[in-house]
């Protein structure tokens, strides 16, 4: 991806070349005048631009119409506090309209680079039986590099949701006919929380903003509003909803191996195991432990160990199909489940795993490399509970310990072809 840095100060557009450069992951090229700007943008495929509007030799619409134009979405960086023109160029289909008046400027600049960069891989729904508003609401979350659905009403709403997945966001007026907005975020908060599916309501009375925020809109915006509103306010609500997947994924992941946690292990199975009992679907439970993991830790140190484990963990993932869980239980113990899997093919997976993983080698140093092997209990059958299959399985992993290690214990009389 690449972006244009339009910028009349040769000190300046470096400056800011270093500091975009080091942010974003994105080509950067300077242009000191349009006549520059224009040669290169015959030459490349912008994904963004930056655009100074006090240039030497252009005007400031001509700037902005020029990029337009090209289609290369743009955010206008100046240092005039002139009003009029601010208010002139900020009705253009720009993505932002930036004062350099402070250092804090650039900052939240590249924030807003990063964040529309992110919008082109969210789809925003928009409900609204004004097709005015319906044109003027798409336009602006377009300037913003979202791509965007529209509707009619709450019914039609309802049922793009039902057959389009990649919806991350919800705008929807409140009164529509059929189904209102308000009825349509009733019935989406009885599926979906706040934390799970954003909705941003808009109308044109306050009476209607207070309910439709008590029954779990995310977010309100009044009309008429100002584009730069509504724009702020939805990529708000983006930033939040990825934040909060962050926080999701950080407390469900192991952050040594970044393999799943026992947390997120137990709620993946809660339902899992109930199901799969309940219907007879065989599975594999498999507790593993590396051996004689403390010789790896006392001989080559701690680090080395940590690459032990991250080694293991990348392994079995490797191995695994995306349905199957593989958990970190504790220090160099992992928790594999292996779903919809009759006994035979799971001993024949697990004996296979562990061949693999003694065959791996790490480098300690220049000369010397090492490997590790690792013991295996599989549980197959259901017992009363999770946790008694869990206990089982950690039974069988000792018995494979006792047995000399480097073993695979199952409870089944599975065979192995
Ligand atoms: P066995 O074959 O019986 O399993 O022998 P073992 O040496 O592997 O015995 P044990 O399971 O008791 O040893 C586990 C060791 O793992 C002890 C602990 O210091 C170390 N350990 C636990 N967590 C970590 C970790 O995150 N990193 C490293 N490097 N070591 C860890
Ligand atoms: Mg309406
Ligand atoms: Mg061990």
């Amino acid at each position: 991806m690449k972006l244009l840095i339009l910028e009349d100060s040769v000190a300046l557009a470096k400056i800011l070349s270093i500091k975009l450069g080091k942010e974003l992951d994105m080509e950067i090229y300077i242009a000191n005048s349009l006549a520059e700007a224009k040669e290169l943008v015959e030459q490349h495929h912008f994904t963004m631009a930056t655009l100074d509007l006090y240039l030497g030799d252009a005007q400031e619409d001509e700037i902005v119409d020029y990029f337009l134009e090209k289609s290369i979405p743009s955010i206008i960086m100046t240092g005039s506090d002139d009003t009029a023109l601010q208010e002139r160029i900020s009705k253009k289909d720009i993505i932002d309209y930036v004062l350099k008046d402070r250092a804090e400027s650039i900052d939240y600049m590249i924030d807003h680079i990063k964040r529309v960069l992110k919008n082109q891989s969210y789809t925003v729904l928009i409900a609204d039986d004004s097709a005015l508003y319906r044109a003027q609401i798409k336009n602006i979350l377009s300037t913003q590099l979202l791509n965007t659905i529209t509707v009619k009403n709450g019914q039609e709403a309802l049922e793009e949701l039902r057959n389009n997945k990649n919806i991350s966001l919800l705008v929807t007026d409140y009164n529509m006919p059929i189904v209102n907005g308000l009825d349509l975020a009733i019935t989406i908060r009885k599926q979906y929380k706040k934390d799970q599916f954003p909705i941003i309501g808009i109308s044109s009375d306050d009476i209607t903003s207070i309910t439709f925020l008590k029954h779990g809109v995310n977010d309100f915006i009044k009309k008429p509003f100002f584009k730069e509103e509504l724009s702020t306010r939805v990529n708000n609500t983006l930033d939040a909803m990825e934040n909060i997947e962050k926080l999701n994924t950080f407390a469900n992941t192991d952050y040594l191996t970044q393999v799943a946690n026992r947390k997120a292990f137990y709620h993946d199975m809660f339902d899992y195991y109930r199901k799969s009992k309940h219907s007879n679907t065989p599975f594999a439970l498999a507790m593993i432990d590396i051996d004689h993991f403390k010789q790896v830790n006392d001989t080559y140190g701690h680090d080395v160990g940590d690459e032990v484990i991250k080694l293991l963990a990348s392994t079995i993932k490797d191995n695994i199909k995306g349905r199957d869980i593989v958990a970190r239980f504790g220090g160099e113990e992992f928790c594999v489940v292996l779903k919809d899997i009759s006994p035979d093919p799971a001993l024949m997976f697990f004996e296979s795993l562990k061949e693999k993983v003694a065959s791996l080698r790490i480098k300690v140093n220049e000369e010397k490399q090492i490997s590790f092997t690792i013991s295996i209990g599989v549980a197959t059958s259901y017992h009363d509970s999770l946790e008694e299959m869990i206990q089982h399985s950690d039974q069988l992993l000792y018995d494979a310990k006792r047995s000399g290690r480097n073993k695979v214990c199952l409870d089944s009389q599975a065979v192995l072809a």
